[in-house]
């Protein structure tokens, strides 16, 4: 009898000891489990021990068994630091989403390259950061090449046809450019959007041609973004880099090419250049036109955005700043 009473007694204390190194373990590593988007790179958020704030945008997230990194914020070194102290593996990341080529987006991808060199990175089709597309470098006179010594003239007169195939910023690294709205996996989009406000002229544009973007005669070449989208139960979750082409024009191609309600919107609205009227406006837009469940915003959304989001949305404005995990 006493010896059962010990025995029982020895058990229920191994039970105990058991369960508290458990919560131990628990309170020590980080939980990212299935349909889950955890924040690595952002200025704002929660003080956790050993990460660093820093303007830029960076998350991880884990859906339908994969692993995809979106984005890597804007220095390498915090970047390292950030995944680091979240105990992420970047070797056990399956696929890469760069959003656009700022540099507060894809400089950390440096260091990612370092641990996992032949990851595969979807980037935007631009042809400023690696993209290869036909360049015609005959010029605006074509009678005049004939006139040059052959010495003179681009490829000695054979231009024909000449494209750049160029190494890229990431020299040997394992990117597929893309053009159009693509599903790569069964449940997960990327949406490409051109924004009108940011790219590349290609000829000096007039004085006049900047108050008329739209007519000028300068080619201006947009600025090339993707924006993932994830199927769930609650609509597509969205998660977005910059939005520079902007945030709506963004949900309403999701919209569009996946015929599915916004279930949350994830990252950087770009929103910090607006005034109270323009956000008003804005946050109702999102609500109640684009019928957007969830929002999260999180990096360029600025101060004056994140507390008009969350007036307007409240319970359904979800808390995304870094190394938080955000469920979906
Ligand atoms: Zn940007
Ligand atoms: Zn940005």
């Amino acid at each position: 009898m006493t010896r059962a009473l010990f025995v029982l007694i020895a058990l229920l204390l191994t039970a105990c000891s058991q369960n508290k190194s458990t919560s131990n373990l628990s309170k020590n590593s980080l939980e990212i489990t299935e349909n889950s988007i955890i924040s690595l790179y952002d200025a704002f958020g929660e003080n956790k021990e050993g990460l660093i704030k820093d303007f830029g945008f960076s998350c991880l997230i884990k859906y339908n068994g994969k692993t995809i990194l979106f984005d890597g914020g804007t220095n390498a070194d915090i970047f390292k630091n950030n995944v680091k102290t979240l105990k992420i593996d970047l070797k056990t990341v399956d696929f890469v989403v760069a959003s656009h080529a700022h540099f507060d987006h894809i400089n950390g991808f440096d260091y990612l390259l370092k641990v996992n060199p032949k990851v595969k990175i979807y980037f935007p089709f631009d042809l400023f950061w690696g993209a290869n597309i036909p360049f015609d470098i005959s010029g605006k006179d074509s009678t005049v090449v004939s006139t040059l010594e052959k010495r003179m003239q681009y490829f000695n007169g054979n231009f024909k046809d000449y494209h750049f195939n160029q190494t890229g910023r990431f020299w040997n690294a394992n990117i597929e450019f893309i053009k159009e709205n693509t599903e790569i996996e069964p449940g997960v989009k990327l949406i490409t959007t051109t924004s009108e406000y940011m790219g590349y002229f290609n000829k000096y544009p007039s004085i006049d041609s900047y108050e008329n973007c739209e007519t000028h005669s300068a080619k201006f070449n947009g600025l090339k973004e993707i924006s993932l989208s994830l199927q769930s139960e609650e609509g597509e979750v969205v998660i977005v880099g910059c939005s520079h082409s902007t945030v709506e024009k963004i949900i309403s191609e999701t919209k569009n090419y996946t015929h599915t309600n916004i279930g949350l919107v994830y990252g950087g609205y770009h929103l910090l250049p607006y005034d109270k009227d323009a956000l008003v406006d804005l946050t109702k837009r999102l609500k109640n036109d684009l019928e957007v469940k969830k929002v999260a915003p999180a990096h360029c959304t600025g101060h004056l955005a994140f507390k008009m989001l969350l007036d307007e949305y409240k319970e359904n404005y979800m808390f995304a700043g870094l190394g938080e995990v955000t469920k979906f």
